[in-house]
């Protein structure tokens, strides 16, 4: 299968080599050592300010956002929660789980979130800013230079969810004062799922430290403190972890973020050059790197992903609810290449002179 979704994506040959090892024990030097370098090279990626700290949490990117709501905010907060679509939804329920007070800024499908919707906020009393910089749903990317300069202004602690936008979307969280990035193993860092990860900046820390929360296996403090010398409370998902390590290590040797970003974003633009003659719509105001959303003008969505999967070997990235039949992703991120594009396109092209389109 040439897999074209969100994540899981495709991984390299040597990340997967490294799935097929047998996994060591952890509570080793070694396994220590590969821990420390996790969070350094993550943290250098990221752009992340000094003193800021990594954590890696054994759970898919929604138990980094959890943590990252009941470690750092506390029922004295005011938040501004950006909604756009069902991550951002997701944080909306987060907050109110957790008895976060927090404002939603409710967004149209497909469209930016703009200064004028960010005005009524303005020196109002609110303490955070929670946003996914990429909402996957729907392929748009937030202009996050806006929402820094806002957070700024008002002094707030920006959290940013970049689970599916960090390697794909230029991301620089010491120039942005983000607070938190949030980002995830299955996303653009291509390995299997089942790690996310936390970049905190020291005021994050510094919160997590006088904070109190009522959980265990989400508490950040102690993940803290063992990440000093490299080991997690609990067996993390050790496989995942030296899969991370062998990527990291490979994004830094061919040219560090910055490649990174340009062969995904080629990989975006090449595609939506090719797409420009079939049948489809661009969805979103101002896409990511990371995915291309595409309506199509005269049949179901779902039935393309079907058809797809069924008869050509490819997986691309259904919507769900509503948007099941209206709105399907391509994903540019994972092992893929130019040649992977022409495929798809070569196999959209035969639907549609099969009718199908
Ligand atoms: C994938 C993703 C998540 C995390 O989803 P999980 O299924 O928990 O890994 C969160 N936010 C965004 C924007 C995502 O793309």
């Amino acid at each position: 299968m040439l897999n074209f979704t969100v994540g899981p994506v495709q991984s390299s040959d040597y990340v997967r080599e490294i799935g097929s090892e047998q996994v060591p024990y952890f509570r080793t030097d070694e396994f220590s050592e590969i821990m420390l370098e996790n969070e350094r090279l993550v943290k250098k990626l990221a752009k992340a300010p000094k003193n800021s700290r990594a954590v890696f949490i054994t759970g898919s990117g929604t138990a980094s956002m959890e943590a990252t709501i009941i470690n750092t905010l506390t029922k004295e907060d005011k938040a501004i929660v950006i909604n756009g679509g069902s991550f951002g939804k997701r944080f909306v329920e987060l907050c109110k789980i957790h008895e976060i007070p927090y404002s939603e800024i409710a967004i149209e499908f497909g469209k930016c979130l703009t200064e004028d919707m960010l005005m009524p906020y303005d020196n109002k009393g609110y303490t955070t800013l929670i946003v996914n910089v990429h909402e996957t749903s729907t392929g748009v990317h937030y202009d996050i230079d806006m929402i820094s300069e806002f957070c700024k202004r008002n002094n707030l602690f920006l959290i940013v969810d970049a689970i599916s936008s960090f390697l794909a979307d230029p991301f620089d969280m010491d120039k942005l004062n983000a607070s938190v990035m949030i980002t995830g193993s299955q996303k653009a860092l291509a390995c299997p799922p089942g790690i996310s990860i936390i970049v905190l900046s020291a005021e994050a820390v510094e919160r997590i430290e006088n904070n109190d929360p009522k959980c265990m296996y989400l508490n950040l403090k102690s993940a803290l403190k063992d990440q000093e010398r490299g080991q997690t409370p609990f067996t993390p998902a050790v496989g995942i972890l030296r899969q991370i390590n062998i990527r990291l290590k490979e994004i830094e040797e061919n040219g560090g973020v910055e490649s990174e970003i340009e062969r995904i974003q080629k990989l975006a633009m090449d595609f939506r050059e090719k797409i420009k003659n079939l049948p489809f719509e661009f969805v979103s105001e101002s896409p990511s790197n990371a995915v291309t959303s595409l309506h199509p003008l005269n049949v179901s969505a779902y039935d393309i992903f079907l058809e797809l999967k069924n008869n050509y070997n490819i997986w691309i990235c259904p919507n769900g609810g509503d948007l099941k039949d209206k709105v399907f992703r391509v994903g540019h991120i994972g092992a893929l290449r130019i040649e992977d594009n022409d495929v798809l396109i070569t196999a959209l092209k035969d639907m549609e002179k099969r009718g199908l389109l």
